[in-house]
């Protein structure tokens, strides 16, 4: 039998806990529920009717006996077999039954308290279960319902102590006790028990704290995560923009590259018609030489309007690519460490200058030991090419003392390049007369332009822009000759050359002072030759660059008139040549505006350096080691000359006026009589055919 339904027979249901709540099983804790139980034992034992039936000695109830344990004792061996109350018991026939009765009730009692250690076992095994469950909270993860548990244990922790308390107080209260021994055990029991109590309430805070503890680390990992969130919203923004940054450069980049290659097919189809313009003159070669070579001879009439090829250049073709070209001539004299070539074709030039070591790409080089015949060899082809309506300019350049003018002019016993290509384009057109040949000579001096051929004394001559629409530039005055053969173009150029303007500096005993400009225009004027064609060839012979203080034309010598002369002479010198550079670089960089207009040099060279014209430098640099600044400023200059594209090479046609023009083919001058005055020398024979280009040849007489 059970605590509960021993309460329940004894007390009855006036007598039952006061709290109806702790009576109902399930809704609170086992625990709770023997609490209860406990708290109704002790109410009743208290009672007046417990003290009663205690101080009797009597059975608390005839029908009920006390509570036996669980599997304790057998209903059999219970002392309580249900007697019936028989009333009020006789005095002395009570005390000779009072013995063996309190025997009897002192082993109920005994078996009442084995009842009570059977709960408290119970109560231990629970506590035990309890300690089961707050280990298995150690181990669990959700924060609210760990607490919850933690709540109800300690309230079933409270329950167990009150309940043993409880306990202790009955077994106080107990009527006449038992042997000594057992109140001893269940008192160890209790007091292991509280100890266990104590040890489940320590756990409980310290996994309250753990809590605590997990609650502060939760937080701090809510933090840390929120900052992760923003850093990465940020860095994927940062990336954004430089995503976006590099698309917009990729885009502008693709622009560019759009207009490069809209460049590049300009350039690609200029090309290919310039490749076709040549293929079809290596035809009419082509076929030219094969009809030359079925009559029998080159002397064989053409057909008309078919032009021969020059035979100084059978089967070169022109440049195609219309670059200018750049040769390179070294001065004879002392070499020197400081400036070493590679000569011939695409060769090059290595300086040394302020322990920079540095090298030139030209199109040929001639080493110091190459002659007039070699240089003007390379030239040849341009030159003839006049003859066939082109437009050839060749120029040279260099330091002062570098043989420019030795190069352009050159010894009578060595002639030069102008001397060599005059020579050689009457040879090419033999006596058939089939061109009409004019020639104007000036010089620029201190910006002042000059005509050499002039029959009085030099005069200043104006150079105008030529009329709008048309181009080219108009030099008033100029006089035209008529040249007729060889001989009488090389007085005239004798004639030229005297009335250059020249001095001796430090650096050259006749260093020229002035620009000058030999212009040679040649009219196809008659069959076979092709009509109507006017080939032009400009020979200009620069002054030279040079420094001031250098040429010992300082000035500074007070009253000194030629001193004074010569400075003021390398200054515009210098100047004319700065504006040449500058005209150059804006051909190279193919600028709309090309300042041709900065001196008289670049004025005059403007037809010169047109589109579709030929045009050569041939750079004069010195080896001497006190030249080295000049002569890798001259290199540079004309490696940069090197990189200007003129296009493909274009025939001229010659004026309807029959007046030829001069320095510029597309405008021909006005109000300029090609008829000159007589010349103080032997005249030369006017051209036979004069007729349809120019009506007169020079008749007067030529100096010597
Ligand atoms: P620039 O015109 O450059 O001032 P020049 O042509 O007047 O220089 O030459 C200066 C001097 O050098 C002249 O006396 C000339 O004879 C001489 N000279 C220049 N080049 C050569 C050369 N290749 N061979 C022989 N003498 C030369
Ligand atoms: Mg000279």
């Amino acid at each position: 039998m059970r605590l509960a339904e021993f309460l329940s027979v004894h007390l009855g249901a006036e007598e039952s806990c006061g709290n109806p709540e702790l009576g109902k099983p399930g809704e609170v804790p086992p625990l709770l529920t023997v609490t209860s139980q406990l708290l109704a034992l002790l109410a009743w034992i208290r009672s007046p009717r417990g003290r009663q039936v205690l101080l009797q000695g009597t059975h608390p109830a005839s029908n009920v006996q006390p509570p036996i344990p669980d599997g304790a004792l057998s209903q059999e061996d219970s002392p309580y077999q249900p007697t019936p109350i028989q009333g009020e018991v006789p005095r002395g026939e009570a005390q000779g039954q009072q013995l063996p009765q309190l025997e009897e009730e002192q082993r109920a009692w005994q078996r009442l308290e084995q009842l009570i250690l059977g709960q408290l076992e119970e109560l231990r095994q629970q506590l035990e279960q309890q300690e089961e469950e707050l280990g298995r909270l150690r181990l669990g993860v959700g924060a609210t319902d760990s607490e919850k548990r933690v709540q109800h244990l300690t309230l079933e922790n409270e329950a167990l102590k009150q309940s043993l308390s409880l306990t202790r107080d009955l077994l106080l209260h107990w009527g006449p006790g038992p042997p000594t021994r057992a109140p001893q055990e269940e008192a160890e029991a209790l007091l292991e028990l509280q100890g266990r109590l104590q040890e489940a309430q320590d756990t409980t805070e310290a996994l309250r704290v753990q809590l605590g503890v997990q609650e502060v680390q939760l937080q701090g990992l809510r933090g840390a995560l929120q900052q992760l969130q923003q850093e990465t919203e940020q860095n994927c923004r940062r990336e954004l923009q430089q995503v976006h940054g590099q698309l917009a450069g990729l885009r502008t980049r693709m622009a560019s590259l759009r207009q490069g290659c809209g460049d590049l097919r300009g350039l690609v189809s200029t090309f290919t018609q310039s490749c076709q313009g040549s293929l079809s003159e290596a035809q009419g070669q082509v076929s030219w030489a094969l009809g030359a070579l079925s009559a029998g001879g080159a002397g064989t009439q053409l057909p008309e309007g078919q032009q021969g090829p020059p035979t100084g250049c059978p089967g070169r073709l022109l440049e195609l690519k219309g670059n200018i070209r750049v040769l390179c001539r070294l001065r004879p004299g002392t070499p020197c460490g400081l400036v070493s070539v590679e000569a011939g074709p695409g060769g090059t030039v290595t300086t040394c200058y302020r322990g920079r070591q540095r090298r030139f790409h030209l199109d040929w080089v001639f080493s110091p030991d190459a002659s007039q015949e070699e240089v003007f060899g390379e030239l040849e082809p341009a030159v003839l090419s006049c003859l066939q309506g082109y437009s050839v300019c060749i120029f040279t350049y260099g330091q002062t003392g570098t043989g420019k003018t030795y190069s352009m002019e050159g010894p009578p016993e060595d002639p030069g390049i102008a001397p060599r290509a005059l020579q050689s384009l009457f040879r090419e057109m033999g006596t058939g007369g089939q061109h009409r040949v004019t020639l104007s000579m000036v010089e620029i001096y201190n910006e002042a332009v000059r005509d050499l051929l002039a029959p009085g004394p030099p005069e200043r001559l104006a150079v105008r822009q030529g009329p709008a629409g048309q181009g080219g530039i108009q030099v008033a005055g100029l006089t035209h000759w008529d040249v007729p053969n060889l001989e009488t173009l090389h007085q005239m150029l004798s004639l030229g050359r005297s009335n250059r303007a020249t001095a001796a500096t430090s650096m050259n005993p006749r260093s020229s002072r002035s620009h000058a400009l030999v212009t040679l225009t040649l009219c196809a004027a008659s069959p076979p030759s092709a009509p109507g064609t006017a080939g032009t060839l400009h020979l200009v012979d620069l002054a030279g660059s040079e420094r001031a203080w250098k040429a010992g034309a300082t000035g500074t010598q007070r009253g000194d008139p030629n001193s004074a002369q010569r400075l003021r002479e390398a200054q515009t010198i210098n100047r004319s040549l700065l504006a040449l550079g500058g005209v150059m670089a804006a051909l190279r960089a193919r600028r709309s505006h090309i300042p041709f207009r900065d001196s008289q040099l670049t004025r005059l060279l403007q037809p010169a350096l047109g589109p579709g014209t030929t045009a050569v430098l041939l750079l004069q640099i010195s080896t001497r080691p006190e030249d080295i600044g000049e002569t890798v400023c001259s290199l540079k200059f004309a490696e940069r000359v090197g990189q200007v594209e003129l296009g493909p090479a274009r025939r001229r046609k010659a004026p309807r006026s029959e007046t030829p023009s001069s320095l510029s083919t597309d405008t021909p001058l006005t109000g300029t009589p090609c008829t000159p005055t007589r010349s103080p020398v032997s005249p030369p024979s006017p051209s036979p055919d004069s007729g349809s280009c120019s009506a007169l040849g020079p008749s007067g007489d030529l100096p010597p």
